[in-house]
């Protein structure tokens, strides 16, 4: 339900710096659009086996003159509420677009770029025009594009967003589901919908060496990504025994600390080029 954002704002306390829950950041987010303060982190996606960076997931931060760094959690719900995502979403599409140009400027190659898609993005009905301008602003090969959705933006069914992830989907964009195990899957959805991967969210692979329902539940999240045909990404992996345990049972790709956080583009392209440290 939309109300005015300032109403709205008072009583999240996600929505504030600080403790107070008056603070309003709406207005400072729309001059930290203005002013150019985002930045888009990159988090190496490592094919398991092989060892090697094959992908990378964008996330973005927030580069606040007098606050510091701001992590999305911060600020993304209340972007979301009050449509600011839109534009901030566009940034972060021109930005990656941008940096794919200067990785292929380098030599340098990979399968995947994916980029978090808000459902609230879907409402501008402008966003397919939107990204396919940005695709032939940056030259972007829409087959290294991924566009990643929750299970929430998905599964409401609504109908715009279907045709919205359809229209994406014959640019050549691929989409994958986040967060997977921890929303309301519908199985028979999954498998209209152009979804080539499953992200295996991070509260399930990091109970995977101690706690035995999410070994099962972690097992079962691979085996159904093979029965439907899907692709499987761990994501959030912390530890070698993380690693060995997702590894034995099929899952082949792997996102987190163990390998890097994210990293700012001169750092993620230093560790494209010269590898990473386990
Ligand atoms: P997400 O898409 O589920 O992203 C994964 C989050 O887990 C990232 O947090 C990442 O830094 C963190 N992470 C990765 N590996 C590990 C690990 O091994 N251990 C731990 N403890 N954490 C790990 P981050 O960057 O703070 O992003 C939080 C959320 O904000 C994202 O969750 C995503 O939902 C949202 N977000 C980030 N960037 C964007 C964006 O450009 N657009 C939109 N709409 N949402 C974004
Ligand atoms: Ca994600
Ligand atoms: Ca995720
Ligand atoms: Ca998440």
């Amino acid at each position: 339900k939309e109300t005015s954002s300032c109403s709205y704002i008072i009583f999240d306390p996600q929505s504030s710096f600080e403790q107070d829950p008056h603070h309003n950041i709406e207005p400072e987010l729309i001059n930290a659009i203005r002013r150019n303060e985002f930045e888009l982190f990159y988090q190496p996606r490592v094919d398991i086996l092989s060892g090697k960076i094959i992908g990378a997931e964008g996330l973005i931060r927030w580069q606040h003159p007098q606050r510091g760094l701001i992590f999305p959690d911060m600020f993304i719900p209340t972007a979301e509420r009050t449509g600011l995502i839109v534009p901030i979403g566009y940034w972060v599409i021109q930005q990656a677009g941008e940096d794919m140009q200067r990785l292929l400027a380098s030599g340098l190659t990979i399968k995947s770029l994916s980029i978090n898609l808000s459902f609230r993005q879907f409402q501008d009905s402008y966003l397919c025009r939107t990204i396919q301008r940005l695709i032939e602003k940056y030259a972007i090969d829409t087959s290294v594009l991924e566009f990643e959705l929750t299970e929430s933006a998905l599964f409401n069914n609504e109908l715009h967003v279907r045709e919205g992830i359809e229209e994406l989907h014959k640019l050549g964009i691929n989409f994958s589901l986040d967060d997977f195990g921890t929303g309301y899957s519908s199985f028979s959805l999954l498998q209209k919908l152009p979804i080539g991967s499953l992200k295996i969210d991070r509260s399930f692979v990091s109970g995977v060496n101690n706690n035995p329902d999410d070994r099962e539940i972690v097992k079962a999240l691979i085996r159904l990504a093979y029965s439907l045909n899907k692709e499987i990404i761990a994501e959030g992996v912390e530890t070698l025994q993380q690693l060995n345990f997702l590894a034995s049972f099929g899952c082949h790709q792997a996102q987190g600390y163990l390998y890097s956080k994210p990293v700012p583009f001169a750092e993620f392209k230093d560790l494209l080029q010269n590898g990473y440290q386990l």
